[in-house]
């Protein structure tokens, strides 16, 4: 099995180099305009410690959204199922910074994985603390989940959304007016601009998102990071909304739970199977990575890891 997968993870690298239709890197925050479209990454670990890698799987890049699975997972070990009363657990089918349901649903966001979801989601964490400690124990528990305390935040991604998240602003004030925020928008914001700028490597992510593939449990530290109900929640929310808009073809296409960025990056997991990580930094039209999607479609394909059969 061994040899078959590093086969596989390298067939897949191989032939989605000499692609050409990469899609767009993200501009809107000017820091990830930067990044070469040519990079391609993919990492998987099985769920009996292998790892298999290929392409750039060693190049940290911006994780963006993917943090929100991470901060989903801090906030409900924080203040439980107390979070459902604030976000909802429905697919949004509008884009991940859509303002448009806010309205209508009174400040209460659709679900955790949308820019809305993932701000009140660090909002709870700010509760008790400095913004400053809310970030380090953010990144603290990423560098737990990947064992790696190599993981860093990356400034100057951080400073440049600072710098232009007008969008990300109007969404906090806004839910801050139907009283959904509990801080100051200017601090949650600053926690969450520093989230969503983790710089990581696909072998990183790869293994910081292993307790979602193993039932809840922390593969090398012993113990559980959550319980085995809120593993599988987790990977619902991450099926029916992972990649916003996208979540129905990819779950169609794909059929496993995953959460992209705007970075490129995605976090996959087949429970029982793998964790797996991919980054390719073009996107599709709806936010997600062209190229890490076709790769998950090829992989799963190749693995027969689909939830929903071989
Ligand atoms: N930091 C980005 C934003 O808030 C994250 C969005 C994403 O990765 N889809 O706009």
């Amino acid at each position: 099995m061994t040899t078959d997968l590093d086969d596989v993870v390298g067939s897949i690298a191989a032939e989605l180099a000499t692609w050409a239709e990469r899609g767009e890197v993200a501009t809107y925050i000017p820091q990830l305009a930067h990044v070469d479209p040519a990079r391609f990454g993919l990492a998987v670990i099985t769920a009996a410690g292998t790892t298999h890698l290929a392409g750039d799987a060693d190049v940290a890049f911006s994780i963006q959204s993917v943090s929100k699975v991470f901060t989903l997972t801090l906030a409900l070990g924080k203040v439980g199922d107390a979070l459902w009363r604030r976000v909802g657990r429905e697919p949004s089918g509008n884009p991940f910074n859509s303002i448009v349901q806010l309205e209508a649903e009174k400040g209460i966001p659709r679900n955790p994985f949308i820019n809305a979801g993932a701000i009140v989601v660090t909002d709870t964490l700010l509760a008790g603390h400095a913004p400053k400690e809310a970030i380090g124990e953010i990144l603290r528990f990423v560098r737990h989940l990947a064992d790696d305390d190599e993981i860093f935040i990356d400034d100057a991604v951080a400073r440049s959304e600072t710098a232009t998240g007008h969008r990300n602003v109007a969404l906090a004030n806004y839910m801050r007016a139907f009283g959904n925020l509990d801080h100051d928008p200017a601090l949650t914001l600053g926690v969450y601009f520093h989230q969503c700028a983790i710089a990581m490597s696909c072998r990183q992510l790869a293994a910081a998102g292993r307790y979602l593939a193993l039932d809840g449990r922390h593969p090398t530290a012993g113990g559980r990071v959550v319980s085995s109900e809120r593993a599988r929640r987790i990977n619902a929310l991450m099926l029916t909304c992972g990649h916003y808009d996208g979540s129905g073809d990819f779950a169609f296409r794909v059929g496993v739970p995953a959460k992209s960025g705007v970075g490129g990056g995605i976090l996959a997991v087949a429970p029982g199977k793998a964790s797996i990580a991919v980054w390719s930094p073009g996107l599709n039209r709806v936010g997600n990575s062209l190229l890490g999607s076709i790769a998950l479609e090829k992989l799963v394909k190749a693995t027969g890891w689909s939830i929903f059969g071989p």
